[in-house]
């Protein structure tokens, strides 16, 4: 995305299907990447070809028709609007007094003049309650759109007076409102429990100048600039500790609840609290801060839907409309057929409209997702989109990458085993020379094997090879070759086969092998708990793929418990991605593969995947990038918990699904036979929305 992207936030938006709508007309008008979240209320688009500079104006209109009252304000507010509650209930409290005292008036009992006061009392509280809906109904006219719920609510409760239905038509208005009521309480309720999952970054820094103290937005601060945090603050921006030390608590970060002990020199992450007064050089610009990245990967997240929400958005389109003709049917087609009045047919069919509204599944539907990425954020899961929580819910292979992932990545040099001529320590300093500009955790052992500095000028030309190791010529002409067997063969360089358990490291000089170097790594003790609960839940194949020996490969592989036969070693990047499509190859459309990786050299089958995941992403825009799936802390069997939230959100989606329609139908089918009056319709419209949006929250609990 471009610097083109516009953001406005959308105060009174309570209408999903005017979300839905507003979102279309903006496409139909040429904006691009057009994005309306309605659980969050933010809307962003890109002007794309079109020109767009006074945009706002032509938004509000567009807006403004859509849903009056709702209007587009070009700053993000995760904060409710304050809602006027108080107007609303003394609304419903008169309106509500008002249809009993009508009832009790019009009994046939009463004098002339007492009815005649209990219909005026009707009509009041048909005003009082209704005179909103009505205006939307008007407005909405005027967009010769027929099929909001405010025109179908005008329609059956002005008929339902002239087939003389007074007081049903009273009740619906009343208790329409009351549901309207309730509805956009549990909305704003579901909003702000997400909204507070992603409130993690701070607004504001304390920027520290000579020896004052001042308190600036944080778009202020730019890198290298010193910040001070106090304790109990979360840190705004990425930097590094130039004063104090601390328990940072990462827990929205990572989900880990254990503290991590920082202290001077050491980086820090925004998003993270300090348990005590700390000095940060700011590192990166407040945009591209860790916090603004799992920010906007969750915001952007809404983009890809589901294919429950692409069906709703589907199905939404054709629904509304088909119950409108089915009540126009019903209304004149069996009166003309059985010779029956009329009347009875009419009030089936308002029946029939007051039920019509598809607002329990507009509403809920998008939320259940949303809830479910939010949910996973919280638990350091970041989803890229709602598509991501679909294939989760079809694993049929996981693929593991092992150095980094499933074992600590932290080797250790165990063993140094030298030719005649060399000791140990010539053999360390060759390699630590050639190691000194990898990022591989290999490399990183062995200069700490060797603890001293390496002289950098030494260094005339370097080649690292992904998977093999490294290729080097020293500035006094000497050429330096580190790494694996592969890689000795690869410069056809003999020396005395050395099969063990753990991963050696060869070293060439001048195309004589010279010794090599023993190093261990450690199984990650959650990495049996991942091969565990992967297994339980019903995971037909878990794999494991490392450009590591077949001997190392197979000692982790049958401790951690995968099968043999699913093992594979001495991969370059390119035969992961082979073995990676032989799976993809073989589920033949049916599942999804997952490959597990931790970001270093394996972005190309991250990318591959169905599923791609980055495991210990934090701080890394590359895997950021490349997966689908970010699990921020180093922990393997936190893909169990993504594809448990993903069960879970599917779950809560059928069911919201089922419950919507299901009591939709029934009542429009009690409503055809003539067995539901519309009091009961307009108590199963408004339950049920609320019954599906209150089950979407069960997720964030
Ligand atoms: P994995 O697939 O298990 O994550 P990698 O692809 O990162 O492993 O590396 C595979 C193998 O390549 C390592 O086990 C090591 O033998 C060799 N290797 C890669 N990079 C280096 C390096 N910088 N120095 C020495 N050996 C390396
Ligand atoms: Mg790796």
């Amino acid at each position: 995305m471009g610097q083109d992207v516009h953001k406005y936030s959308i105060k009174g938006l309570s209408c999903a299907n005017c979300a839905l709508k507003i979102e279309n007309t903006l496409k139909d008008q040429n904006f691009a990447d057009v994005q309306l979240n309605f659980a969050t209320r933010v809307l962003t688009f890109s002007c794309g070809e079109k020109k767009c500079d006074s945009h706002s104006k032509e938004i509000n209109a567009i807006i403004s028709k859509i849903e009056p009252g709702a209007q587009a304000f070009p700053e993000i507010t995760m904060d409710q609007p304050q809602d006027r509650n108080w107007i609303a209930i003394v609304r419903i409290t008169v309106s509500l007094l008002l249809l009993g005292l009508g009832i009790v008036l019009t009994n046939p009992s009463m004098t002339e003049q007492v009815i005649l006061t209990g219909y005026m009392s009707f009509f009041l509280a048909y005003f009082i309650a209704g005179w909103k809906v009505l205006k939307n109904a008007i407005l909405q006219l005027r967009n010769y759109d027929f099929t909001n719920e405010y025109i179908l609510m005008s329609v059956a409760t002005i008929g339902a007076i002239i087939i003389q239905e007074i007081p049903e038509a009273v009740a619906v208005m009343v208790f329409y409102t009351i549901g309207e009521y309730l509805q956009t309480k549990a909305i704003n309720h579901s909003r702000q429990s997400i909204g507070s999952l992603l409130d993690i970054r701070p607004d504001q820094a304390h920027l520290v100048v000579a020896d004052s103290i001042t308190t600036v937005p944080i778009a202020e601060v730019k890198p290298d600039d010193i910040i001070l945090v106090k304790p109990g603050e979360r840190i705004p921006l990425d930097g590094k500790i130039v004063k104090g030390h601390s328990n940072l608590d990462m827990t929205t970060l990572t989900g880990e609840s254990r503290p991590v002990v920082v202290k001077e020199d050491d980086e820090v992450l925004s998003g993270s609290i300090t348990s005590s007064s700390i000095h940060i050089q700011v590192t990166s610009p407040c945009y591209d801060s860790t916090v603004s990245r799992i920010l906007n990967a969750v915001e952007n997240a809404a983009k890809n839907k589901s294919k429950t929400e692409l069906f709703i958005t589907r199905f939404a389109r054709y629904y509304t409309p088909l119950v409108l003709l089915l009540a126009l049917f019903i209304a004149i087609i069996p009166p003309l057929l059985f010779r029956q009045a009329f009347d009875v047919w009419v009030y089936r069919a308002f029946v029939i409209l007051v039920i019509s509204c598809p607002c329990a599944l507009v509403v809920s539907i998008p939320l259940v997702y949303f809830s479910g990425i939010g949910k996973s954020s919280r638990e350091g899961i970041l989803l890229k989109g709602a598509n991501v929580i679909d294939s989760l819910n079809e694993v049929s292979t996981v693929l593991w990458d092992k150095t980094g992932t499933l074992t600590v990545g932290k080797f250790k040099v165990i063993t140094i085993v030298p030719i005649p001529d060399y000791s140990p320590h010539d053999i360390l300093a060759y390699a630590a020379l050639a190691e000194a500009h990898s990022t591989h955790p290999i490399a990183a052992s062995i200069r700490e094997a060797y603890g001293k500095q390496v002289d950098l000028t030494q260094i005339e030309e370097y080649e690292e090879l992904p998977a093999l190791g490294i290729m080097m010529k020293t500035k006094s002409n000497e050429s330096i070759v580190v790494g694996n067997d592969k890689l000795t063969h690869k410069v056809n360089c003999p020396h005395s086969e050395c099969i063990r358990d753990e991963t050696a490291v060869y070293v060439i000089r001048n195309g004589e092998y010279i010794g090599h170097i023993i190093i261990d790594d450690q199984i990650k003790t959650s990495s049996y708990e991942a091969v565990k609960r992967l297994k339980s839940q019903g995971i037909l194949n878990i794999g494991l793929l490392t450009g590591d020996s077949k001997n190392v490969a197979e000692r982790v592989g049958k401790e951690l418990g995968i099968d043999q036969s699913e093992i594979y070693a001495n991969l370059m990047p390119l035969n992961k991605l082979e073995i990676l499509e032989r799976y993809i190859y073989k589920k033949n459309g049916v599942g999804a593969v997952i490959f597990v990786g931790d970001g270093i050299n394996d972005a190309p089958v991250i990318a591959r995947a169905d599923i791609g995941v980055a495991m210990g992403g934090i701080g890394s825009d590359a895997t950021i990038e490349a997966a689908d799936l970010v699990i921020m802390e180093d922990n393997p069997s936190k893909l169990s918990d993504a594809i448990d939230i993903a069960k879970k959100t599917n779950r809560l989606a059928k069911q919201n699904i089922v419950l919507a329609l299901g009591i939709k139908a029934i009542f429009i089918l009690l409503g055809a036979m003539g067995l539901a009056t519309m009091w009961a319709a307009v108590f199963g419209d408004v339950g049920v929305t609320i019954l599906t949006v209150l089950n979407s929250l069960r997720l964030l609990r």
